[in-house]
């Protein structure tokens, strides 16, 4: 067997972490060429005493420094390299096969990007970056020649439950609908008059999955069902209205398809990233990924429920950022990173997320999102909207 060479991007993170543990099991298999993170130098330094890439990025100059001179002192040979075009670079070199894309936000775009124009295996965790250049990203893995595979659990459930030969037209396979389950997050049974007062530590208090702080908020609003609504859209070729969120508080089934015959085929397994994460690296072979057998005797029931559009109004705004297309969902995607910031630094309140993506997509006319330059433009615009919104009320407060 060849070794597999592989960059983790945002390998810091909560994807990159679970990935170096599945990585670590199979030596014979892969091997690390670059790991990178924002600023984190210090875990970074321990990720490269473990497995001794080529290269180690970051994306701050400063934190980079502290990581050469302690790698130096070491003894370790792995190289440090600093910002965007080095992130890019080790995304495209020549001798990687593989590249997880776990950098979360719209930060993580670009690399994700330059890896499918370089034709590589793209492992998908970054959703933002499909939401805001869905268009592009696919454009992009075509005419390349890449491998898109979904790292998000949903997607990755689907992935396994449609015909490995389907040719991106779901109603030649068969399909009716793909239905993305939600946890619902930990305020799915909070009482709507008490989400007024939630922190960010109760936000990301997540009941089944422990996951960086924007995906927990996310998930604690349901906007990450939004966005992996969109996501769905890009991956599958499916319409808003072949992709239904149903709710199912024990997050054990990942995500179904429906079959114009009757069948609805699911994934199950315990909720552990390293199951999507195992599949992915291994495909179209399945390895050990470390996670435990799935025990249905303990679990004993499955619940679902419709989601309340009350309690979760993002999950509306990102079907009508779907709808809109053109730069819509990038500019659904930026107020949210914007609000979700300022949610996490206790400037807006956590009911007030919604409303801040509402008036920055009415603010902002969809246009076309055929080029990178136009989304990075709405990108750019939409935040200084919501910025702008998220100052006024705080002003008026
Ligand atoms: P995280 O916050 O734990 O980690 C983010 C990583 O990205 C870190 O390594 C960090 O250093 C790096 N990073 C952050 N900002 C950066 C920047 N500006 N430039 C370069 N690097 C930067 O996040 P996570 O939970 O691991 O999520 C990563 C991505 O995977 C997100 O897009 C998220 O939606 C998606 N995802 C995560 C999970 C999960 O279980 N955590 C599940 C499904 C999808
Ligand atoms: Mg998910």
């Amino acid at each position: 067997m060849r070794v597999q060479q592989i960059t983790i991007l945002g390998a810091t993170g909560s994807i990159g972490m679970n990935t170096l543990d599945v990585i670590a099991r199979h030596p014979e298999r892969f091997q690390v060429y670059a790991l990178t993170a924002n600023r984190q130098w210090e875990r970074l330094f321990e990720q490269c005493r473990q497995f001794n890439p080529r290269y180690a990025v970051l994306l701050e100059a400063v934190a980079a420094e502290q990581l050469q001179q302690r790698l130096q002192h070491a003894g370790l040979r792995t190289e440090v390299l600093q910002g965007m075009a080095a992130l890019e670079q080790v995304s495209r070199a020549p001798e990687v096969a593989m590249v997880m894309a776990a950098i979360v936000g719209a930060a993580g775009l670009q690399p994700a990007l330059a890896a499918a124009q370089a034709g590589k295996r793209v492992l998908l965790a970054n959703k933002e970056a499909l939401v805001m250049s869905g268009h592009i990203f696919m454009r992009a893995v075509q005419d390349h020649g890449a491998t898109l595979l979904p790292i998000d659990s949903e997607h990755n459930a689907v992935f396994q439950a449609l015909p490995r030969d389907g040719n991106g037209d779901l109603r030649a396979m068969g399909v009716r609908r793909i239905l993305l389950t939600a946890s619902g997050g930990p305020f799915r049974t909070v009482p709507l008059a008490a989400l007024e007062h939630v922190t960010p530590d109760q936000a990301c208090a997540h009941p089944n999955w422990v996951m960086g702080r924007k995906i927990s908020v996310d998930s604690a609003s349901m906007m990450n069902k939004g966005l992996e609504v969109i996501e769905a859209h890009w991956l599958f070729n499916a319409s808003a209205d072949q992709i239904q969120v149903v709710i199912h508080p024990q997050s054990v089934i990942h995500s179904m398809v429906e079959y114009v015959d009757g069948s609805v085929l699911a994934q199950l397994g315990n909720p552990d990233m390293r199951t999507p994460i195992a599949y992915a690296l291994g495909f179209p072979e399945r390895i050990d990924s470390g996670v435990a057998a799935l025990d249905l005797f303990q679990i004993a029931r499955l619940d679902f429920e419709a989601p309340d559009a009350r309690r979760f109004p993002c999950i509306a705004l990102a079907y009508a950022a779907l709808r809109s297309g053109g730069t819509a969902p990038a500019v659904l995607n930026a107020a949210n990173e914007v609000a979700v910031a300022a949610f996490l630094e206790h400037r807006l309140p956590f009911q007030r997320i919604a409303a801040v993506i509402e008036h920055t997509l009415a603010a902002i006319p969809s246009g076309a999102a055929d080029t990178l330059e136009q989304v990075l433009a709405v990108d750019n615009q939409a935040r200084q909207v919501a910025r702008e919104h998220i100052e006024r009320s705080q002003a008026l407060c």
